[in-house]
């Protein structure tokens, strides 16, 4: 059997919602949360690559323990885009594997230097959490990279909940790993979109439904949410839902009342993933 005759597995690792301590007023009574997180290990026979290494040390060193059950060479961390809360957790990973390298494409590089800047912001979100430095993958210019013989395809995705964003494709397992391209029965974070922004997050899901995956991992998740395409199908409807309504009410407190009427399972009822933080 050759090496890529052998299928590859994936598991997913679901890191729970957390509280974000902030100063400022809540708005509209709503807890201020941070949407839960996925990282996903795709691995082989002997060796394995990581997607998104989280947010806090905490959650990263827990990534880390759970990536070692697993008993491969980590060889790839990929991350998907470049806000903070996807990479943070990168120096924690590589500490413990530092065989691993870490990339991303030039423009989630770029991003994640920019966004590196909203550091002293998380700090005070999640006090005595975050990393003492950030550590940055590197730009991989490449649109694809192998796991055993496998090919992982980067799929640039554009600007969706945030600038440059990608997805990963494993064709050999019909799998997309969305990035935040998809949130799965969690509220999504559209403080940043037009439009223009929501049109092309659309057709960045039409480009994975026409995969026709398998299994979808989506960036946020609420744990126990199952990692089928069906998220890709509600991603579409959510950002439908949210212009829509956009246009139909007159105040933000409408809107956000009429959203989670729409979504009342949905994970992490807060105001700023619609309006933003500042
Ligand atoms: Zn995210």
């Amino acid at each position: 059997m050759s090496e890529s005759e052998r299928a590859l597995n994936v598991n997913v690792f679901t890191a729970p919602e957390k509280p974000l301590v902030a100063e400022r007023p809540r708005p509209f009574g709503a807890p201020m949360a941070w949407d839960p997180m996925t990282s996903t290990l795709i691995y082989g026979e002997y060796d394995a690559v990581l997607v998104d290494p989280l947010t806090t040390v905490t959650e990263a060193g827990a990534l880390a323990d759970w990536v070692a059950l697993h008993h491969r060479n980590l060889t790839t961390i990929y991350i998907t885009h470049g806000h903070l809360d996807h990479f943070s957790g990168l120096g924690v990973l590589l500490r413990r594997y530092p065989e691993a390298r870490a990339i991303a494409t030039p423009g989630s590089v770029e991003l994640a230097r920019a966004h590196g800047r909203a550091l002293p912001a998380f700090r005070k979100w999640f006090p005595g959490q975050m990393p003492a430095t950030l550590t940055l993958p590197e730009p991989y210019e490449d649109e694809t990279f192998t796991l055993e013989g496998h090919e992982l395809r980067i799929i640039e995705q554009g600007h969706t909940d945030g600038k440059n964003s990608t997805s990963l494709y494993v064709p050999s397992i019909d799998l997309v790993v969305g990035g935040d391209v998809l949130y799965n029965q969690c509220h999504a974070y559209v403080a940043e979109t037009t439009p223009e922004i929501r049109e092309n997050w659309i057709a960045a899901l039409d480009r994975l439904a026409a995969l026709n995956p398998k299994t979808a991992v989506a960036g946020h998740k609420k744990p126990g949410a199952p990692d089928t395409s069906e998220c890709i199908e509600t991603t579409r409807r959510y950002l439908t839902d949210f212009g829509r309504l956009q246009e139909e009410t007159s105040t933000d407190r409408e809107l956000f009342d009429a959203m989670h009427a729409l979504y009342p399972d949905f994970a992490a009822k807060q105001a700023w993933l619609m309006f933003g933080l500042s």
